[in-house]
């Protein structure tokens, strides 16, 4: 997506564990959050997100990744993007069950040093606040009309096919209007 669209690529994970490497001040404040599952306080990663943003302000285009991940978020997001004369165009939906969802995680815990996905009980715990107050934002951009749910129980080039598919036709479409 990122090459195909020429999108800059902010996954807020991605970025905490960079900082974690790094110890710096937010890696320390996240990480205890992260260990447990839990998420980051709003403020601490919306103001992160804040950052990001800037630095990239020339882009043509961002792709958020595990952002946002509550109303809160959701809400500061369109500030920040309202103020930069942008917005949000859509919202991709990947959807696994959650039996799938666990054995990913696992695997990618083998493969990887993430110790978040290395435990079931923390699985367990980011699937339930992911219900909690994640879940929810589906229907805030539904009400938008830019929600788009894929099917993410099939190969992953189908995965891709179908949303490169509804980006083309988000482009078309946008243009006609
Ligand atoms: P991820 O790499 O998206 O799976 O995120 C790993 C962990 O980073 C999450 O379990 C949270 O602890 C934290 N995190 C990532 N993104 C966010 C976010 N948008 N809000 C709060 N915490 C986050």
């Amino acid at each position: 997506m990122v090459d195909e669209y020429h999108l800059v690529h902010l996954s807020t994970g991605d970025i905490f564990r960079q900082n974690i490497g790094k110890k710096t001040d937010l890696g320390k404040k996240a990480k205890e959050y992260m260990d447990n599952g839990k998420l980051v306080p709003d403020f601490i990663t919306i103001d992160m997100l804040r950052k990001e943003i800037k630095n990239h302000s020339a882009t043509h285009g961002f792709l958020f990744d595990g952002f946002p991940r509550t109303i809160k978020q959701a809400e500061s997001l369109d500030k920040l993007l309202l103020n930069l004369n942008q917005k949000i165009s859509m919202m991709i939906s990947i959807e696994v069950s959650e039996a799938e969802l666990v054995k990913r995680l696992l695997k990618r815990g083998e493969e990887s040093d993430r110790a978040d996905d290395q435990d079931e009980n923390i699985i367990f715990n980011r699937i339930a606040i992911y219900k909690k107050e994640t879940e929810i934002l589906k229907s805030y951009y539904e009400n938008q009309n830019k929600l788009f749910s894929v099917n993410g129980e099939q190969s992953i080039g189908n995965v891709k096919e179908q949303i490169f598919t509804l980006i083309n036709l988000y482009k078309v479409e946008s243009k006609i209007k």
